[in-house]
């Protein structure tokens, strides 16, 4: 979750009168950042994956699965290592690095230091998650399990926690989840907090329900308890927050409580990385289509195949002024988005970027923005920073309110980490060797971690022959937007079809050239709807594909025959998958709770259902269980 500091937080009364001085320190935090860091060169790639997991208890006599709400305690002996290396009692840096997260029940894990370029790198990914995956049994009591699914099935439902409580806690408010779901650091249930009395209402997520054959029509669900009476939020459900036919959610904990799967990538230098992060944004909803994994919801099989706008939702902390419900009189702008969502600008100065791509109205600081460029920043990173900086502080320490500008980015981090979008732009660290860094954050947690490390490796992949081939993926990027709500739908890899980029071998042409003639940049520009399949494998006399685009990338390197193998069994697994010939986890989870027995085709995802689907997850996860519609013939 990034920064995680100490000290007394602030509640929102008091918090919002220190967001000024909060987003002034930030700039000048970002531009002490910059000014030392923009021509920053840096050798080689350096990557690292980000893997989260839900901590299941299972009671396997009763044939039951609890959530398990010890991750800190599993967290303490995971962490051990890695400060028995930062004090020199170990002299080897450890395997893995473990970090909390948003729920109680969730622990992240990414590898030790980050991969180096090598393509015996990219082989050691899959391995390295595994021993992540020991590491964390390792950890924990002999029934718990870290299963790398996006979301508990049942969360929010009665009797799911261990410890059990009773969902009445002060922070989320919510009629469905305990506060003792969350993160017990002050930054959590403060943030949790802050959030619903920013907005002034409870978060409001609803996801579409599938309607099966016994499903009622229209679905009012029964589990709400409509007429709770304990806070004064509870009167929001029936007064029209919770909708017929979705299945309702009111507290954060149901979207940053989902499991993702997250690459970050450092750039040779800060143009590398604005180029990486404007090619990898139209990338970024077709990979959440393909990696789609979270059709279930409190208890419920949804409508869709993917958690983002769960998530988004779920920390949703515009005011009814910003979201347009009201006139603009105490709120500054109408902000069209979540502080979770999709980019809503490009990045690159590269000689490809056209300002038509950018056909989104950008809601920017003008102030911070009239600042950066006084600063000498570029017009697009003003823009991108003063867009971030609309958002306000939701947590901020009493005792961290007045840092030195030029050795802490606490300030800057608090507005950027609290940005969570579907690509990060992340600055180094100060005083610090990293470089210029880019994350791409649309990605869902797979099962299996030939799964996650064939998607990992397949992006990293992707960045090579993007720099290589110098392809250019522009497309306007409110078409990345439509592109991201297709992404959610069920079976969209089947089904649906994606804004793509027809020619993307577009010459890169030195501005102040002679103008081309404008029927041709028209022609060269143009995008079109394409399936999944097409993006991925290649269309007849069009788009190349992006996994034989990899392949010649590869057939022009240097690769020993067996790091070769495994590679190509990651592409192929993604080839397949975009096929259609693999199911998506999604797919095959929703398959698994419809032909369960105790399944009554009502979409209900009881608790034996639950025990069974967890199961095999965790049986997948650990090479017990092979299911082939999922995994094909490769060897997980
Ligand atoms: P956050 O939660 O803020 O996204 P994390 O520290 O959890 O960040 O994860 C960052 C990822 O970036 C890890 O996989 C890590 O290995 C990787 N990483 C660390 N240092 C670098 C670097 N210099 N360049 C690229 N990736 C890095
Ligand atoms: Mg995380
Ligand atoms: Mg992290
Ligand atoms: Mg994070
Ligand atoms: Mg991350």
């Amino acid at each position: 979750m990034g920064l995680l500091s100490l000290g007394t937080p602030l509640h929102w009364n008091e918090a919002k009168g220190y967001a000024d001085h909060v987003r002034k320190h930030g700039i000048e935090q970002f531009l002490h950042i910059y000014n030392y860091q923009k021509d920053r060169q840096t050798q080689q790639l350096l990557w690292g994956d980000e893997i989260e997991y839900i901590v299941v208890k299972f009671n396997d006599e009763e044939k039951t699965t609890k959530l398990s709400l010890r991750a800190f305690d599993i967290l303490e002996k995971l962490e051990k290592p890695e400060h028995d290396w930062l004090v020199g009692i170990e002299k080897e840096p450890p395997a893995a690095l473990w970090r909390p997260e948003y729920g109680r029940y969730m622990i992240e894990g990414t590898p030790g230091l980050p991969y180096g370029a090598t393509f015996r790198d990219l082989v050691g990914v899959e391995d390295n998650m595994k021993l992540r995956r020991k590491m964390a049994h390792a950890a924990m009591d002999p029934d718990e399990h870290a299963v790398s699914l996006v979301n508990y099935p049942r969360l929010g439902c009665p009797n799911q926690l261990y410890p059990d409580h009773e969902p009445n806690g002060p922070a989320c408010q919510s009629m469905f989840v305990p506060d003792q779901i969350i993160n017990p650091h002050a930054r959590f249930p403060t943030l949790t907090a802050n959030i619903r009395r920013r907005r002034g209402s409870k978060v409001q997520i609803n996801m579409p329900i599938f309607h099966d054959v016994n499903t009622p029509k229209p679905f009012i669900d029964p589990t709400i308890p409509w007429d709770r009476d304990l806070f004064k939020h509870d009167k929001e459900a029936k007064e029209g927050a919770a909708l017929p036919d979705h299945i309702y959610m009111d507290a954060m904990a149901f979207g940053m409580g989902c499991c993702c799967l997250q690459i970050t990538f450092q750039a040779c230098n800060i143009d590398e990385g604005r180029r990486l992060y404007d090619q990898l944004a139209p990338v970024a909803p077709l990979m959440m289509a393909l990696s789609a994994n979270s059709p279930i919801y409190r208890g419920y099989l949804a409508d869709v195949d993917a958690r983002w706008n769960v998530i988004s939702a779920s920390v949703d902390d515009r005011t009814p002024e910003e979201r347009g419900l009201k006139p603009l009189k105490d709120s500054k702008y109408v902000i069209n988005k979540s502080r979770y969502d999709s980019i809503d600008s490009y990045l690159s100065n590269d000689s490809t970027y056209k300002s038509k791509y950018d056909d989104i109205d950008l809601v920017y600081d003008q102030d911070i923005y009239q600042k950066l460029r006084d600063s000498g920043v570029d017009d697009k990173l003003a823009k991108h920073v003063a867009h971030l900086f609309i958002r306000d502080p939701l947590v901020i320490f009493k005792e961290l309110l007045n840092v030195d500008d030029s050795q802490s980015s606490d300030h800057f981090e608090n507005l950027q980490s609290t940005n969570w979008q579907t690509m990060r732009f992340k600055p180094p660290p100060p005083n610090s060797s990293i470089g210029w860094r880019v994350e791409f954050r649309s990605m869902e947690v797979q099962i299996s971690d030939f799964e996650n490390a064939a998607y990992s490796v397949f992006i990293v992949l992707l960045t090579r022959v993007i720099l290589s081939f110098g392809l250019n993926f522009y497309i306007p990027i409110s078409k990345v937007d439509a592109n991201m709500q297709t992404a959610h739908k069920r079976d969209a890899v089947l089904n649906e079809k994606f804004y793509f980029r027809k020619n993307v071998f577009t010459s890169r042409t030195p501005t102040g050239n002679a103008q081309p003639n404008p029927e041709s940049v028209q022609d060269e520009d143009a995008y079109e709807l394409m399936t999944l399949n097409e993006i991925v494998n290649g269309k007849e006399n069009g788009f190349p594909g992006f996994v034989p685009l990899i392949h010649s990338y590869l057939n022009s390197t240097n690769i020993d025959i067996e790091t070769r193998c495994k590679l190509s069994s990651y592409l192929s697994l993604i080839s397949k998958r975009a096929s259609g010939e693999l199911m998506t986890g999604a797919a095959y989870l929703r398959q698994f709770v419809q032909n369960h027995p105790a399944y009554k085709k009502d979409s209900v995802v009881s608790d034996e259902i639950t025990y069974d689907l967890v199961k095999r997850a965790d049986q997948i996860a650990k090479g017990e269980y092979h299911p082939k519609e999922l995994l094909g013939d490769f060897n997980a």
